[in-house]
This record gives structure tokens, sequence and C-alpha cells, in this order.
């Protein structure tokens, strides 16, 4: 298995392509509709048993199941008894008993026996909820109701394992009144936390990309995480700074908790400090990478990997070491993985 680092900080691994479900900012979705570009062909039981032995002997911190959706997988349950055997199965090794393991999910086919096996296995849940508001919801989650994904967080809530909600940043979801809304939705149903990913354009879709208004939304994300007293976690790399610049007046440690999608430590971008697996067994330095550590090349992994080596705006600002800009959003957007990233508002 090739990889950058000897332990990468966590693994995040797309087991499957199939999904019930055609978001907007799938890059599954989004590639399938491209001409003379095919979905990769996902790797049979066999093939992910052996991987998931390989992602064992990394030793990473944690790993992430995404898809598609996970569920999907009739195989699912096999993978994650590898990745997390029992401690009489594997008694010299019981961490990987321990080691946390999370399952992003839509929540379209979740019911109680799928509950059951995750508490089971100690898995928790992220279950993604783009908007609070049923036609905005319906509207990015093309063929999803927002009545299954209600449902499923409340199964989730009744055997205890559901982590956190993931809410994708794009142009239909970044209002106020959105942004209102889901801070309002986690109190009805008790959530304690929601990570905000922010958009990263795949190759398909950078033509459509429309810059979100940060200064705006990032206000608005502060003002839900003091009124509902949630745990806020904004995988933007330029969020830290912009609460620094903004004099914001919490603490930094209060703002944002350990997750499993933000690194607490690294504010920054952790380009190539974690590993993302597509369902086809490829390895990229990054979930949203267009391409594999291979075709990148270890030389410039570790180039792109030391931020003095950014262009422009990014290579003049007081807060490079903090953040970095996005790296896989600046080459997909400009063809250049060392120069600023163009969503940067600050
Ligand atoms: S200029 Fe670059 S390093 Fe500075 S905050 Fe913006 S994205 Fe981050
Ligand atoms: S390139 Fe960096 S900031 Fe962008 S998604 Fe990857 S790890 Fe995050």
């Amino acid at each position: 298995m090739k990889y950058l680092n000897p332990k990468p900080i966590f693994v995040d691994w797309a087991i499957t392509t199939k999904c019930n479900l055609n978001c907007t900012h799938c890059r599954y979705f989004s590639k399938s509709k491209v001409k003379g570009q095919k979905v990769k062909k996902e790797l049979n039981s066999e093939q992910v048993q052996e991987l998931a032995i390989n992602i064992n002997k990394l030793n990473p911190n944690w790993i992430l199941i995404e898809g598609g959706e996970p569920f999907l997988r009739k195989d699912l349950f096999d993978i994650i008894k590898t990745l997390k055997p029992s401690n009489r199965s594997n008694p010299r090794n019981p961490w990987l008993n321990s080691r946390p393991i999370y399952i992003i999910t839509s929540g379209k086919s979740f019911n109680e026996d799928l509950a059951k096996k995750c508490k089971n296995k100690g898995v928790k849940l992220m279950i993604s909820l783009d908007s609070a508001i049923k036609t905005t919801y319906e509207k990015i989650r093309k063929g999803a109701h927002f009545n299954d994904a209600i449902k499923a967080i409340k199964i989730a809530k009744k055997y205890n394992i559901l982590d956190s909600i993931n809410y994708t940043l794009q142009e239909l979801n970044t209002s106020s009144k959105e942004i209102h809304a889901i801070g309002k939705l986690t109190q009805k149903y008790k959530i304690k936390a929601i990570n905000f990913l922010g958009y990263k354009p795949n190759t398909c879709t950078v033509s459509k990309t429309v810059i979100p208004d940060f200064l705006k939304v990032f206000t608005d994300i502060i003002n839900i995480q003091k009124k509902y007293g949630l745990k806020i976690m904004v995988d933007e790399p330029f969020y830290k700074p912009w609460i620094i610049k903004s004099k914001i007046k919490y603490q930094i440690s209060k703002m944002e908790s350990k997750g499993p999608i933000i690194v607490e430590d690294k504010s920054g971008c952790i380009f190539g400090e974690y590993i993302f697996i597509e369902p086809d067994g490829t390895i990229k330095p990054c979930s949203f990478s267009p391409i594999s550590i291979k075709q990148i090349g270890k030389q410039t992994i570790k180039k792109i990997q030391n931020k003095r080596n950014r262009k422009g705006k990014c290579a003049k600002c007081e807060y490079l070491l903090q953040c970095g800009g996005c790296r896989v959003r600046t080459y997909v957007m400009t063809g250049d993985w060392f120069e600023s990233d163009p969503f940067c508002p600050l």
C-alpha cells in the first residue's frame, strides 16, 4: 500500500460509489454525468478485506467510512469486523477494538437493525443533513426525503450512536435563514455537533462554482454556536484565522471540539497528513484530490505540504503557517498547487 507518512492521522475510506441519492455536490454523481468519465469500479469483498488488513497496519487514529452510501455495501459489517475485531479474536492488539470508526451516511436506508449492529461494534454515525428546510434539503440531496433523514437521526439518537451531522456549505444553504434553521433543528432533536464542510469543487463542478460570502456565513455559524451551545467544526483552513482576525471574544478551543473530520491541533490544511481511499483502492492525499498520491509524486506532495512554498496572497499572509489555504481547491480552480486559495475571504 502506497502512502506518505508512517502513520496517517486518519483514514477516510469511500467503500462504494453506489448510492440511492444524486446529491449536487457529490464527486461520483457529477463524474457519472460527464461524457466519457466513468465512475470507478469498486473493490470486491476479498479485495476490501485485504485493504482493511493493510489499513490496520497503518495504525491510523480513527477511520471514516463513507461512499456513496456505505450501508448499500452488503459486506459493510464484515469490513468493520476486520477493522475492529473483538478483543477475543485479536488479544494482541486491543487498540484495534477501541479505535473510533465513523460512518458517513445520508440516513436514507438506515433502520433499527443497522443501528443495533453499529451499536454492537461501537461505530458512530455522521448523518449528512445539508439543510433543515425540507425544500432546500431535497433540492441538494436529489432523491432524498427530509423525513427519512430525520427518522435516521431519531434512531441514531435512540441507540446513542449519533456523533454529529454534516453540512456541506454551498450556494443553496448558506443564507442566514438556512444557518439559523439548522441551529434550531439541532435544539429540537438534541443534536450536539455540526461539521460544516467547506465546498471543495471538483473538476466537473468547478465551472459552476460560486464563492460563498464566508464572512457572513462564519458569523451566522458563530451565532448559532453561541445560541444553541453546539460543538461546531468548520472544515475550512481559514476559519480560525478569521476568528483571530475578527477578534471574536471566544477561546478557539471552545469554538471547535475534537471531531472525526477536523484535526484539533492543526487548524490549517492537512493535505497528505491523512489518506483518502477511493472505492477502487486508489490512494489520495486528500478526500477531494482529483489525482492520486502516485500521480502527484511524493516529492511534489512534500513541496505542497511546506506552506512556505505558497505564491501570491497566501505567501504574504500573516496566517500562512496556521492556514495555508485549501490545496485541492486551489489546484482544481487554478491548475497550480502552490497558488493562493481563490476562496480566501481574508
Ligand atoms: S491568504 Fe492564504 S494563508 Fe492567508 S488566510 Fe487566506 S487562504 Fe489562508
Ligand atoms: S487540501 Fe487541505 S484544506 Fe483542502 S480539503 Fe484537503 S486537507 Fe482540507
